[in-house]
C-alpha cells in the first residue's frame, strides 16, 4: 500500500516500476481514500502501542493511498527487503523507505509481512478479489513462469 506521503511524492510509477522489473505480476490496483475503520483493522497489531492513533490518523486523513496486489515467486519477502526497515535513516543500502521517505511514520509505503499476512490484508483491501486473467499472448518475457 503506497501510503498518503508516497503518492503526493509522486511515487506511483517509480514504485510500480521496481516491481515490475522484478517481473511481479499487478493483481490489483486502487487509489483510494482509507475509512477509519479500515485503517484500525489493517493495524490492529499495534493498537497497543503509542504510535496506533497518529498512525490511524496519519492515514485516515492526510490523502490517499494506492493499494495494491501483487504476485511472483517470494513477492512477500523480496518486496519487504526492497521497502526496507521502518525508519527510513536505518537503511543501510538502496530501498525505497531509504532513498524517499520521510520519517518513521511516513516511509512512502506499506508491505505485507508474511504470505498468511498478506492473505488477510487483500481480503481485508479488496473484498471483490484480485483480478484473474488468462495470458491470452505468449508468455515470453514471464521469466518466472
Ligand atoms: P512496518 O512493518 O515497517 O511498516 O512497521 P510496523 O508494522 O512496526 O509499523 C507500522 C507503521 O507504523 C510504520 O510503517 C510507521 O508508519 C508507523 N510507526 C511504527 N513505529 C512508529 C513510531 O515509533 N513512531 C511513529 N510516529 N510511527 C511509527
Ligand atoms: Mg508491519
Amino acid at each position: 500500500m503506497i501510503k498518503p506521503d508516497g503518492v503526493q511524492t509522486r511515487l506511483i510509477p517509480e514504485i510500480i516500476n521496481r516491481f515490475e522489473e522484478k517481473h511481479f505480476s499487478l493483481k490489483g490496483m486502487k487509489l483510494m481514500s482509507v475509512e477509519r475503520g479500515l485503517a484500525e483493522k489493517h493495524y490492529e497489531d499495534l493498537s497497543g502501542e503509542h504510535v496506533f492513533r497518529r498512525l490511524v490518523d496519519y492515514i485516515v486523513s492526510s490523502g490517499p493511498v494506492v493499494a495494491m496486489i501483487w504476485e511472483g515467486k517470494n513477492v512477500v519477502e523480496t518486496v519487504r527487503e526492497m521497502i526496507g526497515p521502518t525508519r527510513p535513516s536505518d537503511c543501510e543500502y538502496a530501498t525505497i523507505r531509504g532513498e524517499f521517505g520521510i520519517d518513521k511514520i511516513r516511509n512512502v509505503i506499506h508491505g505485507s509481512d508474511s504470505v498468511e499476512i498478506a492473505n488477510k490484508e487483500i481480503a481485508l483491501w479488496f473484498p471483490e478479489g484480485p483480478v484473474h486473467w488468462d495470458k491470452k499472448i505468449n508468455n515470453y518475457w514471464n521469466k518466472f513462469d
